[in-house]
């Protein structure tokens, strides 16, 4: 009985196979970047100089470490919301100063009200239809007379997604406006809980169900101790979790333009970390929306007065900016929206 029952599930297993495989390649072949050199332009716009330029100025100790609801983190969301207006880059109608409040209320701690900084890039094709590219702009403050500068967590995130603004806006201005609408979000408190991003998720600018997905950088400029090795690397969390093809098309960005090591470890199901639950990507996937999180992995200075700039791997950083950047493009620019669907 036993044999009997363990050769027809090995049956059934291996017709499920073929099927499993064949849809794979199907998805694997439908994902193509028809105007690589297009991206490759607006690649090289991506450098090294320019995000060390915005990280060492949001890492810098004038802000005290950017607490929440504090004289310094709002004075860097102003720096922030600076470099969109120059570049011309709009504010949505709903919040024509590029500023969601956040209110005292929903804030843990008796912090002050801070706010989200929300600016998008309206879609030529479907417009209704919203790509996120996300990174919480705050830290950890000032703590027994020590500042926590937070150039890693997140002065390199938030660096990379002005980094990728200007690159779409520079497209946009050059005639290449992305198909669909994309959202710049810097969310406000995340060291203290993941609220600005959960603010936003429960008060949506933009519809939560036309968003495509979600794109979130948390920590992206340094090497943790298991790949001192080879550097080459960026750990990639969540993409196949909710959209198969998702997952494939950062496969594909990345063997086109970038070649990375993408480190699954800790998007294992059982990985004790859970960091898939541990960032603003999160309250995204909550609501349904498909979600990428990509990170460095913890070092030596996380969550230390140490974080500083001069520590950071700026031509990684560029690196991993640009993976970020040529997913985006597929994602915003690909004929079909993406699918939610697990294959
Ligand atoms: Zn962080």
């Amino acid at each position: 009985m036993k044999v009997f029952i363990a050769s027809v599930l090995l049956f059934v297993g291996s017709c499920a196979t073929i099927r499993h495989s064949e849809k794979i390649s199907n998805l694997k072949n439908s994902i193509s970047f028809n105007d690589k050199s297009v991206v490759e332009e607006y690649l090289k716009t991506i450098t090294s100089e320019e995000l060390k330029i915005h990280l060492i100025e949001v890492a810098s100790d004038k802000y005290n470490g950017r607490m929440t609801g504090e004289e310094g983190h709002n004075l860097v969301c102003d720096y922030i919301r600076d470099q969109y207006k120059n570049r011309e880059i709009n504010a949505p109608e709903l919040v024509p100063d590029y500023y969601q409040k956040v209110p005292k209320t929903i804030l843990p701690n008796d912090l002050n009200a801070s706010q989200n900084i929300i600016a998008y890039i309206e879609g030529a094709e479907f417009p209704e239809e919203y790509l996120y590219i996300t990174a919480h702009s705050d830290h950890e403050g000032v703590i027994d007379g020590e500042i926590y500068n937070g150039a890693d967590d997140n002065g390199s995130g938030t660096a990379a997604l002005l980094e990728i603004a200007e690159a779409f806006s520079q497209a946009t201005t050059d005639g290449y406006r992305p198909k669909r609408s994309i959202v710049f979000l810097h969310v406000t408190a995340e060291e203290v809980g993941l609220y600005g991003s959960k603010f936003y998720s429960e008060n949506p600018v933009f519809p939560l169900e036309n968003a495509v997905a979600t794109l979130n950088m948390d920590m992206i400029g340094r090497v943790d101790n298991r790949h001192k090795d080879d550097e080459n690397y960026i750990y990639v969390i969540g993409s196949n979790r909710m959209s198969s093809e998702l997952h494939y098309i950062t496969e594909e960005a990345n063997s086109t333009f970038i070649n990375l090591n993408l480190d699954y470890k800790y998007n294992a199901d059982n990985d004790p970390n859970q960091y898939y639950y541990r960032s603003d990507h999160y309250n995204f996937a909550l609501k349904g929306v498909p979600v990428i999180f990509f990170f460095n992995g913890e070092h030596e200075d996380y969550t230390k007065p140490t974080d500083t700039e001069d520590k950071i791997n700026y031509p990684l950083l560029e690196k991993r900016t640009k993976l970020i950047f040529a997913t985006a493009w597929y994602l915003a620019n690909s004929k079909t929206r993406l699918k939610k669907e697990i294959i």
